[in-house]
């Protein structure tokens, strides 16, 4: 990948990183990239790890600070949507055991898979990174098709057989606090999960030029909106203030409050659109009928 000569034997990560400085078209997040492929030597492998971890220290770490402030009720409960209902201990440490099996058992194949599948998929992971522009337009359109694959396959998961047999899990906490974001059945992982994916591979396939690092970049975002509208708080400074047409928390909280209705992920246009926007806001727009 990188222009640079591999002395003889295999070097730690930091001496591979030192290596890669040497190569001054690098950029510093490149030098990582690269010292990372070199350190595995191999790119299934070193995709894997990458992605895996990645995916546990965003989904744990950016967790934390809504445990926090579930423990700090004094400071916090004002921001709180439901301001009644606060997870007890013993609800956060069941979903941590229940993610951590899901993520291990469904998730971490998918990712093992992955590289495969973005080599069918022509997806790119040699350097240079791609241009700062086609990394955030790319990611624009893996939201908005996220969210259209969402709305449909969500409000189907809605309907009595499969949401007996699928979508049940995710329900039961009516008040949802941040692990909440990926409580959910294997069934319901996996095909939600498709929707995270498969817009970056379909893309990389008939364009040749998605590049492994947006498809990162994609998944670490969606992860934190994920989160993010599962915390149960809503801010002054909460990105739907700033973003009108951005649902977050307030918008997929009265999903669980009210059970129909909010079914899109990210934004709030198919909702309205359709007709299905959930509890007094909806009746407000209008909307009689959640289904
Ligand atoms: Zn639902
Ligand atoms: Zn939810």
């Amino acid at each position: 990948m990188a222009n640079v000569t591999l002395p003889s034997g295999s070097l730690s990560y930091p001496e591979l990183v030192h290596v890669a400085k040497q190569d001054p078209s690098l950029s510093w997040p490149e030098q990582l990239w690269w010292a990372h492929y070199t350190f595995w030597n191999n790119d299934v492998l070193a995709t894997g790890v990458m992605t895996f971890l990645a995916h546990e220290l965003i989904y744990f770490g950016r967790c934390l600070p809504w445990i926090v402030a579930d423990a700090c009720p004094s400071v916090f409960r004002r921001f709180k949507i439901q301001d009644q209902k606060s997870p007890s201990v013993n609800d956060q440490w069941t979903c941590v055991k229940y993610i951590l099996a899901i993520h291990f058992i469904v998730e971490l194949p998918l990712i093992v898979l992955f590289h495969p599948m973005m080599e069918v998929c022509h997806v790119q992971y040699t350097l240079p990174f791609p241009e700062l522009s086609l990394f955030a337009t790319q990611i624009a359109i893996f939201f908005f098709v996220e969210d259209t694959y969402h709305y449909w396959l969500h409000r189907a998961m809605h309907w009595g057989p499969l949401y007996r047999s699928v979508h049940r899990i995710h329900h039961q906490y009516s008040a949802p606090f941040g692990l909440t974001a990926e409580y959910a059945s294997p069934a319901e992982t996996f095909l939600l999960g498709l929707g995270t994916i498969c817009p970056p591979l379909v893309l990389g396939y008939f364009t040749g030029n998605v590049h492994l690092i947006t498809v990162l970049g994609w998944m670490a975002l969606r992860q934190l909106q994920a989160i993010d509208a599962h915390s149960g708080y809503d801010f002054p400074w909460s990105l739907r203030r700033i973003i009108p047409f951005w649902g977050g928390s307030s918008w997929h909280d009265d999903h669980h409050r009210y059970f129909r209705g909010n079914y899109s992920s990210s934004f709030t246009h198919w909702d309205v659109l359709m007709g299905t926007v959930a509890g007094p806001r909806g009746k407000a727009m209008g909307h009689k009928k959640q289904r």
